[in-house]
This record gives structure tokens, C-alpha cells and sequence, in this order.
């Protein structure tokens, strides 16, 4: 076998998993595929398959049905119970051509068949065609987790973030804190200027939030012109200097569309340098009635609480 040029390999190809117990077939594959652009990954014990899935994640699995400890329909099985690995296609390689194998193979969510002795071009197409499909479900599965028009994370995406932060720092005990944010008085920038202004204010917004926060806070459009941030591992003094440079940042803001008047932001903040004990709807209905509180203070200003101390503290 040829040894294959590193150069020609991208670490950002798909990565095709084949698991099959004949070495051949792995020889095979490996000379008769370096024409495509994928990365493959070989494995000869089906035992292994799940696990290192897992780890590696694939964007293909090439399976085979007959291997001697685990079978390929006991390895599709697991792959498909298993979170991590549930939605990486899995082509079944198999030297049976029965259509009772096959229909059991579709049945537990393999995407195609192929009997051995295969067909180098038909493999090669239908490996192309299951890395369509899968990039094309990935970018729509981001897509719907993507508000729109501010490219921001949406309500839904919020929602299931928040639940896996919140377990997070439940378990380790670590500090986790959440901002929400209101426009002030927006409607009267609709009224006003039209409802591009404020789609314009609302994605400028979007902007300086991703300018000011950190890699690993959660950035979102909660609602129309509410926003909420999640700061993993961030203590509630913490947030709210982010938040107070975020408020400054945004009224200091001078808009094409009207710049003779400012947009500015009433926040809520809940947090605690503990999570453990915390139920999660605790940070969201206390953030919440702090955003109303600084409404009801005036606009413009932050209002914030220590969850762990039950300190509130307002600020202008
Ligand atoms: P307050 O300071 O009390 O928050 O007043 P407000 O005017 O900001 O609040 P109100 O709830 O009365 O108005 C919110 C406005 O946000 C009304 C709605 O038309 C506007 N809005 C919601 N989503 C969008 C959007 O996607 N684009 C635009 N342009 N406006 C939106
Ligand atoms: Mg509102
Ligand atoms: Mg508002």
C-alpha cells in the first residue's frame, strides 16, 4: 500500500469510521478512497466501535455485519441508544445480500446497505451522498438553534443551554450567573423611525453583546427586544461589571438611523458563587423581576442579586 501524503490530509475532512474484523477490506478502503475528501479512522473489533465513536464522533460509519465478538447489528443498536453517536450515519458493509439482513439494518437506523463485493464507484458515490445529507442536517440542526436576525442563540436554544449550565454548576458547585436585558421605551423607536431602526438597533445590539462577552458565555434573543446571557463559572459582581460595560457601551452607541437618540438598556441580574441546592427557575424568575425592578427604578440601570446571600444591589 502506498503510504498516503499528510500533506494531502485535512484535519477539516469528514472523518469516516470503518469497522470491519478483515484487514483487506481496510487496505482496500484506505487505497481506493484517498481520492475523496475525508479522513478515515479503521478499527478491526467491533467492541471498540461505540466507544471510540464516542470519542471521536465521525461524520460516516462504514459497518460491517459479520465480525466475530460484536456484530454489526449489536454495534448499530448501541450507536443509536447512545446521545453522542445517535445521529452519525452508518452505511452496513455486508457479505450477506438478504433482505431480511437488510430490512433489520434500516429498521435500526442504518442509512444504506452494501453487499460485499462491493462496487469501488457505487461505494465512493454513496459515501458522498450520506456526507451530503449529514453537513445538510448539521447546518439545519445549528440553523434552528440560531435566532434570525440578530445570528444570536434563540428561545429554544436558550432554554436547553440553560438547563445544561445550570446541571453543570450544580454539580461541581461552581459560580454561574444570568443576565436578562430589556430595551428601553423601543417601541418608540419603531414608532418613531420605523421598524428597520429598530431591527437595525436590534442587531447592533446583538453585536456589542458579542463583542463584550466571553467565548463561553451563552448569548441570546429571549424574546422580541429582550436578550438574556449565561455566564458559566462568572460569580454576580462578575456579571454585572460585564453588564455595567455592555449598558455604557450600548447608550454611547450613536445610530445612523436616528443619531440624535440614544437606545438604552434595563438588565436583571441573579447569580451565586455556589450553584449547588439552586433550582435552575430560581436565576430566570429572579433576573426577570430584577429587569422589572430597573424599569420601574428609572431605565437605563442594572438591578442585581446574590443568590447565595440573597444581596440585592441597584445601581444607576
Ligand atoms: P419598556 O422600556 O417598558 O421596555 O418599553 P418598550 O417600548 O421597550 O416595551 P414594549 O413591550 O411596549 O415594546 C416592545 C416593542 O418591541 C414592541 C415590538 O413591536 C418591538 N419588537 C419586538 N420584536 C421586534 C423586532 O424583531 N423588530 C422590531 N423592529 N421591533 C420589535
Ligand atoms: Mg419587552
Ligand atoms: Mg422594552
Amino acid at each position: 500500500m502506498n503510504p498516503v501524503d499528510p500533506s494531502m490530509i485535512n484535519d477539516q475532512d469528514p472523518l469516516v469510521l470503518v469497522v470491519d474484523d478483515c484487514e483487506f477490506v481496510h487496505r482496500l478502503l484506505h487505497a481506493r478512497l484517498r481520492s475523496e475528501s475525508i479522513r478515515i479512522e479503521s478499527l478491526l473489533h467491533g467492541t471498540e466501535a461505540v466507544e471510540h465513536a464516542i470519542r471521536s464522533v465521525p461524520a460516516l460509519i462504514l459497518l460491517d455485519l459479520n465480525m466475530p465478538e460484536m456484530d454489526g447489528f449489536e454495534i448499530l443498536r448501541r450507536l443509536k441508544d447512545e446521545p453522542k453517536t445517535i445521529h452519525i450515519p452508518v452505511i452496513v458493509l455486508s457479505g450477506q445480500d438478504s433482505a431480511e439482513d437488510k430490512v433489520t439494518a434500516f429498521d435500526l437506523g442504518a442509512v444504506d446497505f452494501i453487499s460485499k463485493p462491493f462496487d469501488m464507484t457505487e461505494l465512493r458515490a454513496r459515501i458522498r451522498v450520506a456526507l451530503r445529507m449529514q453537513a445538510l442536517l448539521q447546518m439545519l440542526a445549528q440553523r434552528a438553534q440560531i435566532d434570525g436576525l440578530t445570528g444570536l442563540c434563540n428561545r429554544a436554544s436558550f432554554d436547553a443551554r440553560w438547563q445544561q449550565e445550570h446541571e453543570r454548576a450544580s454539580r461541581s458547585g461552581s459560580s454561574l450567573s444570568l443576565a436578562m436585558f430589556d430595551l428601553d421605551e423601543f417601541k418608540s423607536i419603531n414608532d418613531t423611525y420605523g421598524h428597520p431602526a429598530g431591527d437595525a438597533v436590534l442587531v447592533g445590539l446583538a453585536q456589542l453583546i458579542n463583542k463584550t462577552v466571553r467565548v463561553s458565555d451563552v448569548a441570546c434573543r429571549y424574546g422580541g427586544e429582550e436578550f438574556a446571557i449565561i455566564f458559566p463559572e462568572t460569580s454576580p459582581s462578575e456579571a454585572n461589571a460585564i453588564c455595567e460595560r455592555l449598558r455604557v457601551a450600548c447608550e454611547q452607541i450613536i445610530w445612523p438611523k436616528h443619531p440624535g437618540r440614544a437606545v438604552t438598556l434595563s438588565i436583571g441580574i441573579a447569580g451565586t458563587n455556589c450553584a449547588q441546592g439552586l433550582p435552575g427557575a430560581q436565576w430566570i424568575e429572579t433576573a426577570d423581576r430584577n429587569l422589572y425592578a430597573a424599569k420601574r427604578a428609572g431605565r437605563n440601570r442594572i438591578v442585581m442579586t446574590d443568590l447565595g446571600t440573597g444581596n440585592l444591589r441597584v445601581a444607576s
